[in-house]
């Protein structure tokens, strides 16, 4: 398959193919960009159909990273992995050693965290023969929190953008996943005040939010069809496509997967439609920013810098509704202008 053409491929600086015959290690490391500082992104988990799926994955995921970390106006570039293969059956003590010593080759341009299907604990076992991990117990520990609570005040911010309400007592909210991110969500949103509308592949998962935060379960492709003010994907990527777009009847898009839209028309079109989009990498920074307090931790600090987001999504939105521009495309000129300057504060 052609990679430089791919219009994901957007000038990386470095793709790796990682391999170890003797644990199944089959890994993709992309490096989008260092101008801000060292690649940080996380490792995904996840049993690709094809190679091709697994590079396109990495890659879009990878310049996310370069806009998310550069809107949080944090010191880092943009990057991330992926291993390929099925968690349930591929994980073992010697591969993520192996993966810590792929890392090792690429000597701290490139650092790595959680994502999808990799835990903490992972995370630990790379970091007993590599230094190039971030997001460990007892630092700045699991990201998932802070991801959710980020996520929970970009809803507030698009509720208060779209609707001028500062609380959301009795709005409907969909949620799409119910993982590390997505139940601490559920756990914010209901302390709010706001109904619950779930859907996971996972039974105890939607077994415990029902019970906790008197959630109704609907069904996973029902999920986009349900009459609500917010649909909240917190699963995997382009779940807003050709496909689902028109059966969205929520007026707010705000959730923290990454690459929520399939393709880059989907945004306009959202606009169209009279759909506020959050933009993703923007929304979901919040586990990143407290993994950028990781080397002298402090969870205060962190957390008021995470509900900064509140105020970016405020001006990406004021901006895209006064240049009459769809909100993705904003976030995307302000990201590159702060790469362009070599940071957010300079
Ligand atoms: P996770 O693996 O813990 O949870 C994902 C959940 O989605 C699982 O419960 C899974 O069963 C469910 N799911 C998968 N496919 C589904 C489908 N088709 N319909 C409904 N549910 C489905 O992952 P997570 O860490 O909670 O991350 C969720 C999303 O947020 C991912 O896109 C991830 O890249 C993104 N994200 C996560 C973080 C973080 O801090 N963990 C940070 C930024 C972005």
């Amino acid at each position: 398959m052609a990679v430089f053409d791919q219009l994901d491929f957007d000038n990386h600086e470095q793709v790796v193919f990682c391999s170890d015959k003797e644990t199944g290690l089959k890994a993709i490391i992309a490096v989008h960009s260092t101008k801000l500082g060292p690649a940080v992104g996380g490792c995904r988990m996840w049993d690709y159909a094809t190679e091709g799926e697994a590079i396109t994955d990495v890659l879009r995921l990878s310049k996310g990273m370069t806009y998310k970390n550069a809107m949080a106006g944090l010191a880092m570039g943009g990057g991330k992995s992926v291993i390929i293969g099925d968690a349930k059956t591929i994980k073992s003590e010697a591969l993520f050693k192996a993966f810590g010593d792929a890392l090792n080759r690429l000597n701290g341009h490139y650092i790595s965290a959680e994502d999808v299907n990799i835990t903490t604990d992972d995370i630990a076992i790379a970091n007993t023969v590599t230094p190039f991990v971030t997001g460990t117990e007892g630092k700045s520990g699991n990201p998932a929190p802070f991801t959710a609570l980020g996520t929970f005040v970009g809803i507030k911010a698009a509720v208060k953008h779209k609707f001028q309400r500062d609380d959301l007592t009795g709005l409907t909210v969909a949620i799409q996943g119910l993982g590390s991110v997505g139940y601490y969500l559920c756990e914010h949103l209901h302390k709010a005040g706001a109904n619950l509308v779930v859907t996971d592949l996972n039974q105890t998962a939607l077994d415990k939010v029902a019970a906790q935060f008197d959630a109704k379960i609907v069904g996973l492709n029902e999920i986009y069809d349900q009459d609500v003010d917010i649909y909240c994907p917190c699963a995997l990527g382009a779940t807003v496509n050709d496909s689902t777009i028109d059966r969205i009847k929520a007026k707010i898009i705000a959730g923290c997967a990454n690459n929520q839209l399939a393709q880059e028309k989907h945004d306009l079109m959202l606009k169209e439609r009279g759909i506020l989009y959050a933009p993703d990498y923007v929304i979901n920074a919040g586990g990143i920013i407290n993994i950028s307090f990781e080397d002298d931790y402090n969870a205060d600090k962190a957390t008021a810098k995470v509900e900064e987001i509140y105020q970016t999504l405020l001006d990406v939105f004021t901006q895209a509704q006064l240049r009459n521009l769809p909100t993705g495309a904003v976030a995307d000129e302000i990201a590159r202008e702060i790469i362009a300057n070599g940071g957010k504060n300079k």
